[in-house]
């Protein structure tokens, strides 16, 4: 049984929500906070969803993984493409890590349906209470205990006590800010736009995950499962460019036709906004208090890197706070959760996808060349593709962690 407060988590998302069943599965009590209430908690704009196979096998070691499959679809392969001349650079195929993973795909299964379902799981855990409708609004700690002010369901100012507390509030982290933290990095200028269209782009050579490289109008493509199943297109915007102009109907399906080349009406399902920012905060930990994924480290979507190291710093915590909180470590244990995860964020996750979008946005036609030559003889290697993939996939930055004492 549980003997000590409960460690308060911040955050229904991926990764509180990951932290939470992982931290219960080891006999730790945790309060979950979420400022979203049961009737919006699913109204979420579409978001992350190319789930590595690090990250499945962490799924699977809480039971979530065998939820998710049936709501997702199994991507062995992803490919580049050069627009500009419409033609496959190279294809990685994950089966080459059958020796490295029981997962040799990657499964695209939405950031939603992910939460969707851990939710479930999390209020039908005996160890685990969820707060819906619940706002963190700050926090106060001592020694010895954490006290996290919400304002609750019903309106009022509530205190909750616990033995930690975790950030997983992503980006906009009240806790990152009340420990005045800085979020070191920078912004892009440009907004990038997200087009969720029902049409088969595979009857165009695409597969489930595509990267294309295009020196004026780079760009990401994924397969989703529906119904309907739905296609996510992501193009650079101009820094000047009107949001109303750019999701006005007509706007989007010129995007799509001038991208397919060919002259049809598509069935487009949805689009947004959005601003990419590259920060990782100054420390991880202070005291009690610890901050996991978007909350600590914010990225490029190119690599889909961000909800993976996420749900990896989460289960990289919840170890470590179970040896805290069952006496076999002490608070110092901490310091090595914010060397190891932040080693990752900016040696891996940051430098790896600012490198994927300059990879795909490069002008000068020499370095494309160049890159493009690189990227065909890592693919037609197959000792450099599973090297390739080990760093995709997120294993090479598991294992670094791992060695970091
Ligand atoms: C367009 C797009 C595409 C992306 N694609 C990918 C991808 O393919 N692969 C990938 O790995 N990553 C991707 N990402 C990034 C990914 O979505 C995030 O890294 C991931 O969702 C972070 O998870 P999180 O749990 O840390 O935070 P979030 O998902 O942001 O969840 C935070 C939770 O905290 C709650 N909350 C916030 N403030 C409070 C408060 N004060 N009190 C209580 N609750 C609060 C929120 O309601 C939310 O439920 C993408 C991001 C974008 C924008």
């Amino acid at each position: 049984m549980a003997k000590s407060d409960p460690v308060v988590v911040v955050g229904a998302g991926p990764v509180g929500l990951c932290l939470a069943l992982a931290l219960a599965q080891q006999d730790i009590a945790v309060v979950l906070i979420e400022s979203l209430s049961d009737d919006n908690f699913l109204d979420q704009v579409p978001r992350a969803g190319s789930n590595h196979p690090t990250t499945l096998e962490f799924f699977d070691r809480i039971g979530l993984y065998t939820k998710m499959e049936p709501r997702g679809l199994i991507a062995p392969k992803f490919q580049y493409w050069d627009r500009k001349d419409n033609a496959l650079i190279a294809e990685f195929d994950h089966a080459l890590l059958k020796n490295d993973t029981r997962f040799t795909y990657v499964l695209q299964c939405e950031r939603i349906k992910i939460i969707e379902e851990a939710l479930k799981m999390a209020k039908a855990h005996p160890l685990i209470e969820v707060r819906m409708a619940t706002e963190f609004m700050g926090f106060e700690q001592t020694a010895d205990v954490v006290l996290a002010r919400v304002k609750n369901a019903g309106g009022e100012t509530e205190i909750i006590h616990g033995s930690h507390l975790v950030s997983c509030e992503g980006a906009r982290s009240i806790a990152r800010k009340d420990l005045g933290l800085e979020f070191e990095g920078f912004t892009y200028p440009e907004r990038t736009i997200n087009i969720e269209v029902a049409y088969d782009f595979r009857a165009h050579g695409y597969t489930e995950r595509n990267y294309i490289s295009d020196p004026v109008e780079y760009s990401n493509l994924f397969h989703w499962k529906g119904p309907p199943d739905r296609w996510r297109i992501h193009f650079p915007t101009a820094i000047d460019d009107d949001e109303n102009e750019l999701k006005r109907p007509e706007a989007l399906q010129q995007r799509l036709k001038k991208f397919l080349g060919i002259d049809r009406d598509f069935e487009i399902c949805g689009c947004n906004l959005y601003t990419v920012h590259q920060r990782v905060a100054e420390k991880f930990r202070q005291g009690r208090v610890a901050l996991a994924g978007d909350s600590a480290h914010v990225n490029s979507p190119i690599g889909g890197m961000g909800l993976n190291s996420g749900v990896h710093d989460a289960f990289s915590l919840a170890d470590k706070l179970a040896r805290i909180l069952h006496g076999k470590a002490d608070g110092t244990e901490l310091d090595r959760y914010e060397r190891q995860r932040r080693h990752v964020a900016v040696k891996h996750t940051q430098a790896q996808t600012i490198r994927n979008k300059r990879l795909l946005a490069e002008r000068d036609p020499a370095v494309r060349k160049r890159n493009h030559d690189e990227l065909r003889r890592q693919a037609e290697d197959p000792i450099l593709a599973r090297q390739f993939l080990l760093r995709t996939a997120l294993f090479e930055s598991l294992r670094e962690a791992e060695q970091t004492a």
